[in-house]
């Protein structure tokens, strides 16, 4: 079958025959993909900048159809052979026993999603990036109907995790479960951002979509375009023209001392890997609101503990989610309409996608091996 393998660092990807997955064993199910999303902790992986080993098939957000399942699945699950589903990379065999596995809040039995042992699709084990690939059938979600792979596959890692920062900001997760809350979204034209912005909007939040870029911007006024009479919640926000204090008080009125009040936005979600951009987030939020980093740069970031002692902010950090986010979250997007605006790709042509991702191409890049 035909795959896309890393087999060093720093170089493109080969495009190789090799041979289909043997049967899957225990719990574990052969999936044919359909689609396969490239994700920004695929650039990180390729770099070198990850502990996981080479060769390496990459994609750690994809879906396809069930085409084989192990002895051990479990009836619960309700999966079965010709079964569309969408696959995220974690979490892939955890170890069933730890603190993660034991205390996983409704999801399938000694299942972990954060468990220290767990492996990940397309960085510990392989992805996405090949005809056919095993999964964990405790990790997979199916494809509610209306969803094309192509429309599933972004939502694996990039909406997961933007759903679970939502949840994490204090916003109910159903239709409606936002309305009071105005959220602020740093990076809201990038790949996370903007399932973000529709996601927040449909919950009934109010959105604060922040950018520094003019691909990025063009992006977002799409997606709001798209939104409809919706969009009206949303503000666009061009953060090299307009300083957070402004915006603050074009929003919510008279300026405060210090941003210290109430005038500011209930949480902020910072996905830039950008001291400028976690700044200007805080700068947004009000006393007692909350910031969620999604990022991770290297050098880290500077925080003020003046924010969290005088204006009472909390810091969480988010990656990925429960088994039963990953449902919740797919479900909601097929019944409202949240889809990545994408540009898709053959299997043949990865190594000119990550091209266009290091290029800046906005949105999400997707392989359709459908092309
Ligand atoms: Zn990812
Ligand atoms: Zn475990």
């Amino acid at each position: 079958m035909r795959a896309q393998v890393l087999e060093a660092f720093n170089t493109p990807y080969k495009f190789k025959d090799v041979p289909v997955p043997p049967n899957p064993t225990g719990q574990d199910i052969l999936v044919k993909v359909g689609a396969a999303s490239y994700c920004h902790t695929d650039a990180v992986f390729a770099s070198g900048a990850m502990w996981q080993d080479l060769p390496r098939i990459g994609s750690h957000e994809f879906a396809g159809t069930i085409v084989a399942m192990g002895p051990d699945v479990s009836p619960k699950l309700n999966l079965k052979v010709g079964m569309p589903v969408g696959v995220p990379g974690r979490a892939f065999h955890p170890c069933g026993s730890c603190y993660e596995c034991r205390n996983n809040d409704g999801d399938p039995e000694k299942y972990g999603v954060w468990c220290p042992e767990a492996g990940n699709l397309g960085l510990s084990a392989n992805g996405g990036f090949q005809e056919y690939c095993i999964a964990d059938s405790r990790q997979i979600a199916p494809m509610p109907e209306g969803m094309t792979a192509v429309d599933t596959a972004p939502l694996m890692c990039a909406g997961l995790t933007i759903w679970n920062a939502l949840e994490r900001a204090g916003v109910q997760m159903e239709a409606g479960g936002g309305k009071g809350l105005t959220i602020a979204i740093s990076g809201a034209g990038g790949g996370l951002g903007h399932l973000g912005v529709q996601f927040a909007i449909k919950l009934g939040c109010k959105v604060v979509a922040i950018e520094a870029s003019d691909p990025a911007l063009a992006l977002l006024k799409d997606v709001v375009m798209d939104l409809g009479p919706l969009g009206s919640g949303v503000t666009i926000v061009d953060a090299r023209q307009q300083p957070a204090e402004d915006v603050r008080v074009s929003i919510f009125g008279s300026p405060e001392p210090n941003l210290e009040g109430e005038k500011g936005v209930d949480g902020v979600l910072i996905l830039p890997e950008s001291q400028k951009a976690f700044e200007y987030g805080m700068k947004l939020v009000k006393n007692h609101g909350i910031c969620v980093t999604v990022s991770f740069p290297k050098e880290g970031f500077h925080m003020q503990p003046r924010d969290l002692v005088f204006r009472h902010i909390s810091m969480v950090g988010v990656l990925v989610g429960r088994n039963r986010q990953l449902r919740a979250m797919l479900n909601f997007a097929a019944k409202e309409g949240v889809r990545a605006k994408v540009t898709t790709y053959k299997l043949e042509q990865l190594n000119e996608l990550v091209e266009d991702y290091h290029k800046g191409s906005s949105g999400k890049l997707v392989v359709d091996m459908s092309k």
